[in-house]
């Protein structure tokens, strides 16, 4: 907006300029037209008075000449204007001799009308012949000083001639011009017209109407001279048209200095003003433009702070008087910006460890380095979470503060707290049969001799169920690694589902039997399931296995089945399919306990030294789910649990 002001401001003034300066050209036109017009009057009085104003005036306008191409000589480049400037001064200086020695003044005694008439055209050679040197040497560099000792010699040679009456004559009273004076203006009449040509040559070099000005000068001189050339008399009519046009050709050239001496510099000097506004136009739009940038990276800069997944703080290095802080350091210590700005960072931590971190704290202000530490910060409801701090020293506004990241590893660490339980629950569980093993393979070599062949028997069988158990758990975690790699596939067939369950019942009879459990299966036998029947068969067998191990002697454990089921629950929408039940009576699960049963590795607070590895009801319902289908429990602690497992018919 401002930008379109400013350019606005510049072209009006520009017309302005524009319109005073030719305003100011034709008053002074009409000036001069005036002056030139009451000098012609003067005549009506007598011709001296005409000759000698004529030629004053002709002489001022060549000083002024002289004087503005002298004091401008630093601003005209080309050479064409400081020669006619210099030489106009020595041409004015011989016109002036030539006014004084005009007949009739009588100032130089001794002297008749020859005197002025060579004069004359010494001044006009010397106009001529500078013309000429100065349209040849247009773009030449001379040196002003050296010029005007040159002309000042060449005028002291002249006057010299002219005084010592050397120089041819001129004019004899009362016959008048001589033949070297005549020949001599056609020969400075020649001289213009070369310069006209000469001009006209070097007319790209100039602006169209400072070309017509030096053209036309010469035209008039030319005319003068042709005026000039036709006298008898030295007071006839054709001197005063002469004159005249003598005064317009110096006039022209008095334009045309002041036009290059002051009005084109003035102009250079305004185009140059108007091409640094130009320039300062642009620069004020690269500056919007970076500015611009500027806040586009900085509105970057504050969404990127602001919405970092992890908690970003900046606090002062002196005094740890925290700064600033993003929406995920909010969250994290669930308390609002403005409590948390203001605050110590020390503060963030648990206050038993605060001397602890207030050192951690010089030490991530003094590292010249990225630092990342481990660290516990505590929330305003009093919970502690472990964190990663990663602190470095940036600069803000000129001042040195420090970033801390803080990274939530609360996961991190309950997946290693996991791990490890998995490591030692699953070395614990692995070792158990194994010492089975060694210790049954050493009774059977030690004693196999003296042995019972039931007592060997039964030996074998305790070895067999202890290599099932090991087999078993290494299958567990090699499903469950499958299952994380997903490269778990299902091989679809469609089978009745009471089979299945008969046959893993059968199998499980033997440890029924220890605690005298017994089944009561309510199936239709007409029941199909369609799915894998190997990982189906696996679910049943760990939801029986669980429904015998957790159960009291002398149970019983219900197991049914209802077609065409329509799930409720929100995972399914309301599909078809078959829901399957089983309810055993034994410890149950606490509601605590409960939201955790299908994690890995987790087992209830109350099995006791049941044995186990938290891993069966995992896999479970990984493969339920693999189906599309849903497994849920009911569970009243110290009473039974029921597993309900939802199969939507898959076509
Ligand atoms: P394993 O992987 O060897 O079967 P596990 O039985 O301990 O070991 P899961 O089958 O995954 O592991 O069961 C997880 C936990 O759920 C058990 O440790 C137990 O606490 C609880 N649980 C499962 N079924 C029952 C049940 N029918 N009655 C009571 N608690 C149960
Ligand atoms: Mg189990």
């Amino acid at each position: 907006m401002h930008l379109i002001i400013l350019k606005k401001v510049i072209f009006l003034q520009e017309i302005r300029n524009k319109d005073s300066h030719s305003l100011q050209t034709r008053s002074s036109i009409i000036i001069f037209v005036i002056v030139l017009f009451l000098i012609f009057l003067t005549r009506i009085i007598s011709f001296l008075l005409f000759h000698t104003i004529a030629e004053l005036f002709s002489i001022v306008i060549a000083f002024s000449v002289f004087a503005i191409g002298w004091n401008t000589r630093k601003n005209i480049e080309s050479s064409l204007f400081l020669i006619l400037g210099v030489s106009f001064a020595f041409i004015g200086l011989i016109d002036l001799l030539h006014t004084l020695a005009y007949k009739g003044l009588d100032i130089f005694e001794g002297y008749d009308a020859n005197l002025p008439t060579q004069l004359w055209i010494a001044a006009r050679y010397l106009q001529a012949g500078s013309f000429l040197i100065a349209v040849i040497l247009f773009n030449k560099k001379i040196n002003p000083n050296q010029l005007v000792i040159f002309y000042t010699i060449l005028i002291i040679i002249l006057l010299l001639l002219i005084f010592s009456e050397i120089f041819p004559v001129c004019y004899i009273e009362g016959s008048g011009l001589t033949t070297f004076k005549i020949v001599s203006e056609y020969v400075i009449i020649g001289i213009l017209l070369g310069v006209i040509l000469y001009l006209y040559k070097l007319r790209k070099e100039f602006a169209r109407p400072m070309f017509n000005l030096m053209v036309f000068s010469n035209i008039f001189t030319i005319f003068a001279e042709l005026a000039f050339t036709t006298y008898i008399s030295v007071y006839g009519v054709s001197i005063i048209i002469g004159h005249i046009f003598k005064i317009i050709s110096f006039y022209l050239i008095y334009l045309a200095i002041i036009h290059k001496g002051l009005e084109d510099p003035l102009n250079t000097l305004f185009s140059k003003l108007k091409h640094s506004e130009e320039t300062l136009v642009m620069k004020a739009e690269d500056l919007e433009r970076a500015y611009s940038l500027l806040k586009e990276s900085e509105e970057k800069f504050r969404l990127t702070f602001e919405n970092a997944s992890d908690a970003l703080i900046w606090a002062d290095t002196s005094t740890g008087t925290i700064l600033n802080c993003n929406h995920a350091t909010e969250i994290l210590l669930e308390r609002n910006k403005e409590e948390i700005i203001g605050m110590n960072q020390t503060n963030l931590h648990p206050p038993e460890k605060r001397e602890f971190y207030k050192n951690l704290f010089k030490r991530h202000v003094e590292s010249e380095e990225i630092r990342s530490d481990e660290a516990e910060v505590i929330t305003k409801s009093g919970k502690v979470i472990p964190v990663t701090i990663s602190a470095s020293n940036i600069v803000v506004g000129g001042d040195l503060i420090i970033q801390g990241i803080f990274h939530d590893i609360s996961k991190i660490k309950k997946a290693e707290q996991k791990l490890k339980n998995m490591v030692s629950t699953v070395s614990h569980e692995l070792r158990t049969p194994i010492t089975v093993l060694i210790m049954s393979m050493d009774l059977y070599r030690d004693r196999q001799d003296s042995m019972t062949p039931e007592l060997q028997n039964k030996i074998i069988e305790t070895m067999e169920r202890n290599i099932t158990l090991l087999k078993d758990l290494s299958e567990d975690i090699l499903t469950i690694s499958k299952i994380d790699e997903k490269k778990m596939e299902l091989e679809l067939s469609e089978f009745k589902l009471l089979d299945i369950i008969m046959d893993i019942v059968i199998f499980l009879k033997p440890f029924c039997q220890e605690k005298n459990v017994s089944f009561n299966i309510d199936i239709d036998k007409n029941i199909e399931l369609k799915g894998d029947n190997k990982k189906i068969d696996q679910v049943f067998r760990i939801v029986l296995d669980n429904a015998i191990k957790y159960s009291f002697e002398d149970s019983m454990v219900n197991i049914n089945a209802i077609d065409n089921y329509k799930s409720q629950s929100n995972l399914v929408e309301k599909k078809d399919g078959v829901l399957i039940q089983f309810k055993n009576h034994g410890i149950g699960i606490s509601r605590e306990d409960l939201p955790h049963i299908f994690d890995r590795f987790y087992r209830a607070s109350n099995v006791g030294d049941i044995s186990g590895t938290g891993l069966g009801l995992a896999i479970a319902k990984a493969i339920v789910q693999l189906h599309q289908g849903e497994i849920y429990i009911e569970s009243e602690l110290g009473k039974s649990t029921t597993f309900s497992i939802f199969f939507p018919k898959i076509n």
